[in-house]
């Protein structure tokens, strides 16, 4: 996973930059440390989801713009297949497919996400206005959403605010996959 490693990087100096942040500053707005800012700078560590979308909420930028290589301008996008991502060692049972990286004009990105048998992700609060399409491509998921947690089988849906504690957990044996269609308030700096 060097080359996400790499963009990972690569997007956080450059968001650093932008703003004017110091580390000191960056760590204050993510809620992540100084010292693992520094880490993932020098590609030293890499980022759990959970951190990710800390990072991604402080700067006011999207989960996609951290992940994926700045998407060409263009009305037409086209979308290929590509290998699910494992973000971290510690998110092994998740993986991540972007499958429309984030759309300034739209203010929505779209994914897949993979979620293997006895998987159980959990996530914080997303900024409020951050609204999540969860679509269920095949077998079985449950959805933590207002402290419970909601069966959905394939073809099922669920649209919830996302500035709450939220989740996704496969408890069959079989892998599951859904999108995730996440719609952020206002339109990003990038
Ligand atoms: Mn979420």
């Amino acid at each position: 996973m060097k080359d996400l490693s790499k963009i990972i990087s690569l997007k956080i100096k450059q968001l650093r930059q932008e703003r004017g942040w110091s580390l000191d500053r960056a760590a204050q707005e993510t809620g992540v440390s100084k010292a693992m800012l520094g880490q993932i700078e020098r590609q030293e560590s890499s980022p759990t989801i959970a951190t990710l979308w800390k990072i991604a909420t402080g700067f006011q930028t999207s989960f996609s713009a951290l992940i994926e290589n700045e998407p060409p301008h263009s009305d037409v996008i086209l979308l290929r297949k590509e290998q699910p991502k494992q973000i971290h060692p510690t998110d092994n049972k998740v993986k991540v497919v972007t499958l429309f990286p984030f759309d300034k004009a739209l203010n929505v990105e779209m994914f897949r996400l993979d979620l293997l048998p006895g998987c159980e992700h959990l996530s914080l609060a997303h900024e409020t206005g951050v609204i999540e399409h969860v679509i269920v491509i095949s077998g079985n998921i449950e959805v933590l959403v207002n402290g419970r947690w909601q069966k959905l089988a394939k073809g099922e849906g669920l649209r919830f605010a996302a500035n709450q504690p939220h989740g996704y957990r496969n408890t069959s044996a079989k892998i599951a996959s859904f999108h995730d269609i996440i719609h952020y308030p206002k339109a990003k700096k990038l």
